[in-house]
C-alpha cells in the first residue's frame, strides 16, 4: 500500500513516515464528488523543527556527493515518474478536480523540470578567467545554500513542487516541502518515488499543514531560502517576512492574465485557444486567460464563437471520458465565484453566458459552468480581481494601443497573449505590454522548464524566478577565488 492510499496522511521526515505531533487535521476532499478522501495533519512547529534538524544534518553529507551522482538519482527518478505517469495523473485529478487529460499534461510539466535539473553538472558550472592581471587568475564556484523550504498551492500538486525540489536538491541543498493542505496526496507519492530512486534519507522531507508550518519555515534560522507559490496576499506576506528574517525568497503570486484579439487575427484559432485557457482546469491556473480585450469590429463575431464553444464543453468528473471542465477546488470557492458573477451583473457588465444555469453543474461536487461577461471595464471588480474560476471577462477596445493601456492597468502581470497576423503589432505588443510571459497566437504561454517562469508586478516578489538559469542561481551561492602562483 502506498502512502497516498492511507486515510490519515503522515509527514515524511528523514526517510520515515511519521505521525505529526499535532493531533489537528484537515479534511481532504475529492472536489468532483464532495467525498472526504483523507485527513491531512496540521503540523506544528515541533514537527517542522524535527524536519529542519534532519534536513540540516543531511545537508552535511549531501553537499559532498558529487554533482553527477546527484544527477544520476534524478535520471532514475525521471524514469520512475514516467513509469507511474497514469497513476500520478489520476491522483492529481482526484484531489484537484482537473480533467485527466490536463492532469496528464501537468505530470509531463513536472517530469520536464526533473529532466532539466538532471543537467546540473553542466548547469551549475562556474567560470574562470586565467589572466585578470599578470600571473593572477580568478574563478567562480557554485555551492548550495543549505536547507530550502518550499510552500506550494493547490492548483498544480505535481508541477509546482517540481519547479522547486529537483533543482534545489541536485545543486546540493536539502528540502522541506509544505504542500497545499487541500491537495497533499501527490506530494507523498513524489517522496516515495524519490526514495525508490535512491535519494538518501533526510534530503527531501514533507511537513503537512497550513500557516503554522509556513511561519515556522519563515522564522527558522536554519532555513536559508524559501520558494513560495500561491495567492497574492500570502505571497506578499511570505516575501516580506522571509526577507525580514534575512532569507533568500522567491514568491510567485496571483495573476489576472489578459489576451488581446486584433481584427486581423484568425478568429477560429483565437476562440479555441481562449476557451481552453479560460476554462481549462476550471480557470484555476496562474496562466488562465481571465480577460480579453478585443477590437470592436470583430467583438460580436468573437463572442459568438466563444459562447458556441463554451456551450460544447463537457462538464463533470475529470476522470470521465471527454470531460473538459471539472469542479473548482472547494464549496467555499464555488460560493465565492457565484458572488463574483452577481457582482459582475451589479457592476453593469453584460452576462452573455451564465455558468450558473448549466444543468450539468447540478450534481455533487463544486461545479461552476463556463461564464462569459461582455462590456467589462477596468473599474469593475470582475476585471480587477483574480477570481480563479471559469469566469471570462471581455472588454471592447478601439485598437492595440488602447488594449495595451487597458491591460497595463492591472496590478498583476504574469502572462499576456496577442492574437494577430501582423508582425508589427506583435512587436509593439512585446515592447509595450507589462507582463513576464507573452504568447503570440497561443492561449497559455507557460514557459518550459529551461526558461524562467517570469511574472512581473504583483504576480511575483523577488529577483530570481523558478526554472531556467534563474533556478540554478536561486538555489546556489558563489565563491570567487583570486589566485597568484608565483
Ligand atoms: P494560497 O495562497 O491559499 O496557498 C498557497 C500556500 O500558502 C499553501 O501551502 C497554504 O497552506 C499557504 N497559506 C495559505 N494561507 C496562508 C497564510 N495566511 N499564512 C501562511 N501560509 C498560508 O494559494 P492557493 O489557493 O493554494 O493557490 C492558488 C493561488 O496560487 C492563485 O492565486 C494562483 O494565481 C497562485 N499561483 C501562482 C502561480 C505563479 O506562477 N505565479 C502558480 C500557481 C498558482
Amino acid at each position: 500500500m502506498t502512502q497516498t492510499q492511507l486515510k490519515s496522511l503522515k509527514n515524511y521526515i528523514g526517510g520515515e513516515w511519521i505521525e505529526a505531533v499535532s493531533d489537528k487535521t484537515a479534511e481532504v476532499y475529492n472536489p468532483a464528488t464532495g467525498e472526504v478522501i483523507a485527513q491531512v495533519p496540521l503540523s506544528i512547529s515541533k514537527d517542522l523543527d524535527n524536519a529542519v534538524a534532519v534536513a540540516s544534518e543531511a545537508f552535511q553529507s549531501w553537499k559532498e556527493v558529487p554533482v553527477p551522482k546527484r544527477a544520476r538519482i534524478l535520471f532514475k527518478y525521471q524514469q520512475l515518474l514516467v513509469d507511474h505517469w497514469e497513476e500520478l495523473a489520476e491522483l492529481v485529478t482526484v484531489e484537484n478536480g482537473k480533467s485527466y487529460k490536463e492532469a496528464y499534461g501537468e505530470v509531463l510539466r513536472g517530469i520536464e523540470c526533473v529532466e532539466f535539473a538532471a543537467g546540473a553538472p553542466a548547469l551549475s558550472m562556474g567560470s574562470q578567467l586565467p589572466s585578470i592581471a599578470s600571473g593572477l587568475e580568478s574563478g567562480v564556484y557554485r555551492y548550495p545554500i543549505g536547507v530550502v523550504g518550499g510552500i506550494t498551492p493547490f492548483n498544480f500538486p505535481m508541477m509546482v513542487p517540481c519547479w522547486m525540489f529537483p533543482m534545489a536538491i541536485v545543486t546540493g541543498n536539502t528540502f522541506v516541502l509544505k504542500p497545499s493542505e487541500r491537495t497533499p496526496l501527490l506530494a507523498n507519492r513524489l517522496a516515495e518515488l524519490l526514495e525508490e530512486a535512491g535519494l538518501p534519507k533526510g534530503v527531501f522531507n514533507i511537513v503537512h499543514g497550513a500557516h503554522d508550518v509556513v511561519n515556522g519555515l519563515l522564522e527558522h534560522e536554519k532555513v536559508g531560502a524559501i520558494s513560495f507559490v500561491g495567492s497574492q496576499p500570502v505571497a506578499e506576506y511570505v516575501y516580506k517576512k522571509g526577507t525580514e528574517n534575512l532569507k533568500r525568497v522567491q514568491a510567485l503570486s496571483g495573476a489576472k492574465n489578459h489576451s488581446i484579439v486584433l481584427k486581423d487575427a484568425d478568429l477560429e484559432n483565437a476562440a479555441t485557444q481562449i476557451i481552453s485557457a479560460a476554462f481549462g482546469s476550471a480557470g484555476e491556473r496562474c496562466m488562465a486567460c481571465s480577460v480579453v480585450a478585443v477590437e470592436e469590429p470583430i467583438a460580436d463575431e468573437l463572442i459568438e464563437k466563444l459562447v458556441q464553444k463554451a456551450n460544447e464543453i463537457k462538464i463533470g468528473n475529470g476522470l470521465d471520458e471527454g470531460v473538459f471542465l471539472g469542479p473548482v477546488i472547494r464549496d467555499q470557492h464555488k460560493e465565492r465565484t457565484l458572488q463574483y458573477i452577481e457582482t459582475g451583473e451589479k457592476e453593469g457588465a453584460t452576462l452573455v453566458r451564465d455558468g450558473r444555469n448549466d444543468e450539468s453543474i447540478k450534481r455533487e461536487g463544486y461545479f461552476v459552468g463556463p461564464t462569459i461577461f461582455d462590456n467589462v471595464t477596468s473599474e469593475m471588480k470582475i476585471w480587477q480581481d483574480e477570481i480563479f474560476a471559469p469566469v471570462l471577462s471581455i472588454s471592447r477596445v478601439k485598437n492595440l494601443k488602447e488594449a495595451v493601456t487597458l491591460t497595463n492597468k492591472s496590478r498583476f502581470a504574469n502572462g499576456s497573449c496577442i492574437f494577430t497576423n501582423d508582425g508589427g503589432s506583435v512587436r509593439e505588443f512585446r515592447e509595450t505590454i507589462d507582463a513576464g510571459m507573452l504568447g503570440v497566437n497561443i492561449g497559455v504561454p507557460a514557459p518550459m522548464a529551461f526558461f524562467p517562469f517570469s511574472g512581473w508586478k504583483d504576480s511575483f516578489y523577488g529577483d530570481l524566478h523558478v526554472n531556467g538559469k534563474d533556478g540554478i542561481e536561486f538555489y546556489t551561492r558563489k565563491k570567487v577565488i583570486t589566485t597568484r602562483w608565483i
